[in-house]
């Protein structure tokens, strides 16, 4: 990463400027925490029913806004059109969600003896989200938006590569009359803003996406301070598939090629019993084969590019000429074009098997009984999210209570709900996103004992 102190927005179908963005520096960072924390004091003391009215109003705005949004995130990440409009959806939906959230903050009631307790969830202050490129507009709604909700300001720094819908999503929230610097977005580079938010004394927890190699180091930091950290990480999902299963369902390769495979829940590890193990192969061919992959903006087009030359290069260095795989096809000329492909002569430990390509890149790899399935399934530093297919509802149960994983859906691909909490085990990450909980995450809980004996005479 250059560290020039503006952005160079690429459309990755095109390599074209879409735009220039100034990019924080350690000292910009430090000026909008200041703002934060007196901008938090004020939000905070809202009464619950107006924060959450103002994110209803943030939340019609950015529905009013939603194909502009849509638009701008197929120009900067390269997402296929009708992705692009299911992500600025969800934005909308989860601050619906979170502003319901804001009403229902509840403490408990305890009982003691010598008089009354009760617990507080009180907002942490000003809280640090570093969003990845991959869904660069849920990412950064799902751990600003429940912030927002509990009474937190956010400072938000977007991937150096995909700022401009959190730029813009900080514009509407304005624009629906949220207070000054509630939200601020700072893109930046990551070794710089991202670290000086990280570092901040008065930046009271971080809110990280990205690499499983990044996260270490952001908690190591934290550490320092004794502040708390959610991390969504890497994945490494497999898609454990058996025999009774309706295998055109379960072999759905969109379950690793939506979003171009950078999903840190794609289903990249196809697990196949060995009695259908062929005709999985056959049924995958063809239907790699007819993968429609081009320019995002089409509404025919199934998979775009990869988000940067970089990213490309990465993918490539998995996948070595010659290698046995079966492959779809992807355009020539300007852009990132990785084709679809899975890999069919890896073995379980080795690297294309083991570590997060994040590209439309999965292997196949066979398995012989329950037992098999499930330590495959687990054979992996990661832990976030998982498929399995078959019509047994005792195997289906056994094996999702086996598999050491955050996300799993049984005959079915879904991960992400904005109901529902997610995030990983081991490797993939710590803490959880979404769901009821969401915005107990950014509160500290407070007890308060009231004695009922009187003051001590
Ligand atoms: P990173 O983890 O490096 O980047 C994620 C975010 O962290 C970006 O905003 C980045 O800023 C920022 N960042 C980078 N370094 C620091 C730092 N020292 N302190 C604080 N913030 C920092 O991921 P990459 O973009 O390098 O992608 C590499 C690989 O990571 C991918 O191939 C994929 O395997 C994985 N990944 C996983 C994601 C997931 O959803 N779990 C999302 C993205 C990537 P900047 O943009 O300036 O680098």
């Amino acid at each position: 990463m250059s560290d020039s102190d503006e952005l160079k927005v690429l459309n990755p179908a095109t390599e074209e400027v879409v735009a220039t963005v100034p990019a924080a520096s350690e000292q910009d960072v430090a000026a909008a925490v200041v703002r934060a924390v007196r901008a938090q004091t004020r939000w905070a003391a809202l009464a619950p029913a107006d924060r959450a009215r103002l994110l209803r109003r943030f939340a019609d705005v950015v529905d009013a806004h939603l194909e502009e949004l849509a638009q701008l995130e197929v120009r900067e990440a390269g997402h296929t059109v009708g992705n692009a409009r299911w992500e600025a959806g969800n934005a909308r939906d989860l601050l619906l969600y979170a502003a319901g959230g804001a009403e229902r903050l509840l403490g408990k009631q305890i009982p003691v003896p010598g008089g009354w307790n009760v617990t507080f969830q009180e907002p942490l202050g000003v809280v640090g989200v570093i969003a990845p490129w991959n869904f660069p507009m849920p990412i950064a709604a799902w751990g600003s938006f429940p912030a927002l909700a509990a009474g937190n300001a956010v400072v938000l720094k977007p991937a150096e590569t995909t700022p401009l819908t959190a730029l813009r999503l900080a514009g509407l929230a304005l624009e629906a009359g949220l207070p000054e610097h509630v939200l601020q977005v700072l893109p930046g580079h990551g070794h710089t803003a991202g670290r000086a938010l990280v570092d901040h004394p008065d930046v009271a927890k971080i809110v990280f996406t990205g690499s499983t190699r990044t996260g270490r180091e952001v908690m190591e930091r934290c550490a320092r301070l004794v502040k708390p950290v959610t991390l969504e990480l890497g994945g490494k999902s497999p898609n454990v598939v058996f025999a009774d299963a309706d295998l055109e369902a379960a072999l759905n390769p969109f379950s690793f090629l939506d979003n171009s495979g950078q999903d840190c829940c794609a289903r990249t590890r196809i697990l196949v019993q060995e009695s259908v193990y062929d005709e999985a192969r056959e049924f995958l061919a063809d239907a790699l084969a007819v993968v429609v992959v081009g320019d995002p903006a089409d509404e025919k087009t199934q998979m775009g590019p990869l988000i940067s030359r970089q990213q490309l290069d990465r993918v490539r260095s998995y996948v070595p000429e010659g290698a046995p795989a079966l492959r779809g096809s992807a355009p020539d000329g300007p852009g990132f074009w990785f084709p679809p492909t899975v890999l069919t002569g890896e073995r379980p430990d080795g690297e294309a098997a083991r570590e997060e390509i994040f590209g439309p890149v999965a292997v196949l790899l066979p398995f012989a009984d329950e037992a098999d399935a499930i330590r495959l399934a687990n054979d992996t530093p990661y832990g976030l999210s998982g498929s399995l297919w078959t019509r047994d509802l005792g195997r289906a149960l056994r094996v999702s209570q086996s598999v050491r994983a955050g996300n799993l859906s049984v005959n079915s691909h879904s991960s992400v709900r904005y109901w529902t909490p997610f995030g990983g085990y081991k490797q993939s990450g710590l803490g959880r996103e979404l769901g009821p909980d969401a915005l107990t995450a950014f509160t500290e809980t407070k007890n308060v004992f009231i004695s009922t004996e009187g003051p001590a005479q």
